[in-house]
């Protein structure tokens, strides 16, 4: 494909030429890259032997397992359309995706298809359905299929569906985390998705032009690299962004049964990761975590998160935990099939605010609310395109013309944009709170909070009122052992804020915030937290 642009199969091929080193861990589980592309290969056919057709949906819904990346790579074989399905959804968002994206097949495993049975009967288009290994038990995943884990290198070694495939085809079909209302089905090609896949290299290339040097190509006699995977793969910047990269990369992917700080700091001594992230609360708690049990972690050399705002001072914490590890952040959306701003190293630590410019291939404006550019530092809409901006939302066509204007991804963050191409978040338009007529930027205002020293969790929230319209409220999570009051964190704000930002009321909070699995504060439930004054703080 040295003159068109890959498709994912073309990356998939190019990750079975790693052969027999070790590509999915989980637990004592293991898979070669070679046992791994004949699983999927072994699917992709079954699939077309069940009907499946070039386009259709097939949806996966089951937690971080091996057999993930098989389904979905699977799928993409088979020319179909790969849906993953959220798993932490209930049975009726479940059905409510699985009939939006009218799969044909669905490959669930046993959680997931408990949840999903009594409401079937809503997804007509849904032809079979297989299952997958059940909670709890030792059963092989797929196991009629496919076999256990550690047989797939004796799996036949199958040639590939003979599907034609262009990189403007339809190849992953994402759900949006569902942060500001229903969950959108983001539909992305094999040139976008492909895009992520290979963006990283690029991306130090440009850190290094940047600090004067020559970008070095990757060093086939380096120790294998191994990534510690935390985040769900039913988002697209794991999917993209850890899976693909690993296996486009030749790198182990470690998978952890379910996120646990002090498991995580075993398991990457164990396996000698040596790259580790997600969401920040994750690079957060691994930092805190390591801290506490003066723990070094001497294999890890990267730390990479985003999806969510991740506090400045956050950069500190992992420089001080890990002084070896180079730390990366960026900012994307599932429209954007992930990363689009990449932020590492030196830059990072220069502009700790900022997640970074974006990729090399991507452009991006700042805009007012008449589509307007804005020139550097001026705050508005971010806008941006690229050859990773998907194609729009699945069966959508009004939604897709509102948001994919001459373009252009209108993406509803609010950002500003140095003349350097660093990009700083400072709000998404849905949060912004208006105070008699004043914008208030909720991430602004957190990051005061962030800054004391006793919190460690904060959100920023409009409180009604009757003639201001809204006013800022705060809910924040106290260090262990904290003594500071609601009023003396009022107080600390108002020392760095104009007063008109300042939360009025303030809300000790027993625990971190709660989250969906894309790591972003369910903003919704908490509001609750302000609608009674008289109601006791929520504990
Ligand atoms: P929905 O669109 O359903 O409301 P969502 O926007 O949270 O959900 P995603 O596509 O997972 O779904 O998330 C994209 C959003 O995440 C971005 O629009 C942005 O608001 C936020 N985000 C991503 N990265 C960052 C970051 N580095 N800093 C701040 N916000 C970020
Ligand atoms: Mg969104």
């Amino acid at each position: 494909w040295t003159h068109a642009p890959p498709t994912l199969r073309d990356l998939f091929l190019r990750g079975r030429s790693h052969g027999a080193r070790t590509f999915l861990v989980y637990r004592d589980e293991r898979a070669s890259f070679e046992g791994f592309a004949r699983a999927a290969i072994t699917l992709a056919h079954h699939l077309i032997a069940l009907g499946v057709r070039k386009g259709d949906r097939v949806a996966i819904a089951m937690r971080n397992l091996p057999e993930w990346p098989v389904c979905t790579y699977g799928a993409l074989l088979a020319g179909a359309v790969a849906t993953p399905l959220n798993a932490w959804w209930t049975g009726p968002e479940l059905a409510y995706a699985l009939a939006h994206s009218g799969a044909r097949v669905l490959i669930a495993d046993g959680e997931r298809l408990a949840r999903l049975t009594p409401h079937l009967s809503d997804c007509p288009a849904l032809e079979a359905v297989i299952a997958t290994r059940q909670e709890g038990t030792e059963a092989p995943p797929l196991p009629a299929l496919i076999g256990a884990t550690g047989d797939w290198d004796a799996l036949p070694d199958r040639p590939l569906p003979d599907i034609a495939l262009d990189p403007e085809d339809d190849a992953t079909l994402f759900y949006t985390s569902g942060t500001t209302g229903r969950p959108k089905g983001v539909v992305g090609t094999h040139r976008a998705a492909a895009t992520t896949v290979m963006a990283y290299p690029y991306s130090a290339a440009r850190t290094a032009l940047r600090k004067g040097e020559t970008p070095r190509a990757p060093d086939p006699a380096a120790p294998q690299r191994a990534s510690l995977l935390v985040i769900p793969l039913f988002h697209v910047t794991a999917c993209h962004a850890s899976l693909g990269s690993a296996l486009y990369g030749g790198h182990r992917l470690v998978m952890m049964h379910r996120w646990d700080p002090a498991a995580a700091l075993d398991l990457i001594d164990a396996e000698g990761c040596t790259g580790a992230g997600g969401v920040p609360t994750i690079a957060w708690q691994l930092a805190e975590a390591a801290r506490a049990a003066g723990r070094a972690l001497p294999t890890l050399d990267s730390v990479t998160y985003g999806g969510a705002p991740a506090a400045a001072d956050l950069v500190r914490t992992l420089g001080d935990a890990f002084p070896n590890v180079v730390p990366a952040t960026g900012w994307g959306m599932t429209e954007t099939s992930a990363t689009f701003t990449h932020h590492q190293g030196e830059d990072y630590i220069a502009h700790p605010d900022s997640c970074g410019p974006p990729l090399p291939v991507c452009e991006a404006r700042i805009r007012d609310p008449q589509g307007r550019d804005l020139p550097p530092g001026a705050v508005g809409e971010f806008c941006v395109r690229g050859p990773n901006v998907v194609r729009g939302y699945w069966n959508d066509p009004e939604a897709t013309a509102e948001t994919f204007r001459e373009g252009w991804l209108h993406t509803g963050d609010v950002a500003r944009m140095d003349a350097d191409g660093f990009v700083t978040i400072v709000d998404r338009i849905k949060d912004m709170l208006i105070r008699g007529g004043e914008n208030i930027h909720c991430i602004e205002v957190e990051n005061v909070l962030f800054a004391h020293p006793d919190v460690i969790d904060a959100v920023v929230l409009p409180i009604p009122h009757p003639t201001l319209g809204e006013e800022p409220g705060a809910v924040v999570t106290l260090a262990a052992g904290s003594t500071a009051t609601p009023e003396a964190i009022r107080a600390f704000a108002a020392g760095h804020l104009a007063a008109f930002k300042v939360p009025v009321r303030v809300r000790i909070w027993d625990g971190m915030l709660p989250r969906n699995a894309a790591g972003k504060i369910l903003r919704q439930s908490l509001r609750q937290a302000f609608e009674d004054a008289a109601a006791p703080p929520p504990s």
